[in-house]
């Protein structure tokens, strides 16, 4: 492989103006620290689309909407019935999240099109810049919303799910932006075509290995309790001997215990798998020192890249569940609504092209899985072929510390600049 002579000065100052420029005008709309808060389907999600459309148009780029409210912009290629590559990812925040998560992918997307455009290169297919609404799960109890809208998978029902804090359903919530969910139930979607993601990697293997990027082969896909519920028995917490007790708390500690070693088995047989409680709340606040505890709320997070796995784990939840409350009379547990994500492999043809594109910048970007669920893996299961670049990241993720940058956003920017100039000259 040859490497590419190195971009003019120019273009990659169009590259990292650009990313800058986009970072510091959209998580200028938040709706207040710390950190950055912008929820699915709020004005200031609408305000951060309406910043990446002006910037689109400054590019002569041919904007549209569909009736989701997802935002695309058109590079037209030199020949319209190659398979388009789009590109983008999403600018809703978890409450309280970091600077990156979502906002970095459309960043990197728009500094494509702008080196495009610097460099004079008319690309083989078109290109499209996407922008999708309402990635982040945390406000709606339904996965990739936006990007499912789009590809015409998302159900009637899911219009019903309610935004965690105004209680109002999606449907009501796509109204209040201008958009029509039942136009989009109707709509029918764009022909499978290529999507590329860039995007932080919510983990610590890129930047424990000082690599600035890597590639994406398969990301995991979850199975959720959100609203899981322990009912035990009040007591005097001096009073009730430890005979008869019916704690909540203790047979929550023996679930979580027991699931810690079930996960253990699971990757000592060679499986994919990650085990989250989180949310804990011994009913507060009913709750009191005096207390023995009656009632715990909690949530429970399984991801895997097989589906499998994910149910041969919730197996192994359910058997436990059922010994704990064999062993402890008067403690029964209530698992609430399931929902899953299925995973996603990505596409090997995306990859190698992304990775012969690395190479002409002289990168060699190892592949990974992705941890966290994300908008290419909607694309990916409509059939799409699907790639993410994941960029290194710190401090974690989906928190005001997220760290990123933005000089190793660039870099993979002009991986993948290196790819579509070769397809444009081929
Ligand atoms: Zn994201």
């Amino acid at each position: 492989m040859t490497a590419l002579a190195p971009l003019s000065h120019p273009v990659a100052a169009t590259i990292r103006a650009t990313i800058q420029r986009v970072l510091t005008q959209v998580n200028a709309l938040s709706a207040g620290g710390p950190g950055w808060t912008r929820p699915s389907y709020s004005d200031l999600e609408s305000q951060a689309h309406a910043l990446i459309e002006a910037e689109a148009k400054a590019l002569d780029m041919q904007v549209w909407r569909d009736a989701a409210g997802n935002l695309f912009a058109r590079l037209p290629g030199q020949d319209p019935s190659r398979t388009p590559l789009y590109c983008g990812s999403h600018l809703d925040t978890v409450a309280e999240g970091g600077a990156y998560d979502g906002q970095a992918g459309v960043a990197g997307a728009l500094a494509l099109a702008a080196a495009l455009r610097a460099t004079g290169t008319t690309p083989a297919a078109d290109f499209i810049l996407t922008v999708t609404r309402a990635e982040e799960s945390v406000w709606f109890p339904v996965s990739y919303i936006g990007s499912r809208a789009a590809l015409g998978r998302l159900a009637p029902e899911d219009l019903t799910a309610r935004r965690v804090d105004t209680g109002r359903t999606l449907a009501d919530h796509m109204r209040d932006q201008g958009f029509d969910p039942e136009a989009m139930l109707r709509a029918t979607p764009p022909a499978p075509a290529r999507f590329l993601e860039f995007h932080i990697e919510q983990g610590p293997v890129l930047d424990r290995a000082a690599e600035p990027f890597a590639l994406v082969s398969a990301i995991r896909g979850g199975l959720r309790y959100r609203a899981a519920h322990i009912t035990g028995a009040w007591a005097h917490s001096g009073g009730a001997p430890r005979e008869g007790r019916a704690d909540a708390v203790v047979a929550f500690a023996d679930l979580v215990m027991a699931m810690d070693r079930v996960w253990e088995r699971f990757l000592a047989q060679g499986a994919d798998l990650t085990v989250t409680f989180g949310r804990v709340d011994a009913a507060s606040p009913a709750h009191a020192m005096a207390k023995v505890a009656g009632s715990l709320d909690f949530c429970l997070d399984l991801r895997s890249d097989d589906p499998a796995t994910l149910d041969a784990a919730d197996h192994a939840f359910r058997a436990e569940i059922a010994r704990i409350e064999a062993a402890r009379p008067g403690v029964t547990f209530d698992l609430g609504a399931q929902s899953r994500s299925a995973p996603a492999r990505l596409s090997d043809r995306m990859l190698d092209w992304v990775a012969g594109g690395a190479a002409r910048t002289g990168a060699t970007p190892r592949r990974m899985l992705s941890g966290g669920g994300h908008d290419a893996a909607a694309f990916a299961a409509a059939g799409w072929d699907s790639v993410m670049v994941f960029l290194r990241n710190w401090n974690g993720s989906h928190c005001p510390d997220e760290g990123m940058d933005p000089a190793d956003l660039a870099l993979a920017v002009e991986a993948v600049l290196a790819a579509l100039l070769d397809e444009a000259a081929a």
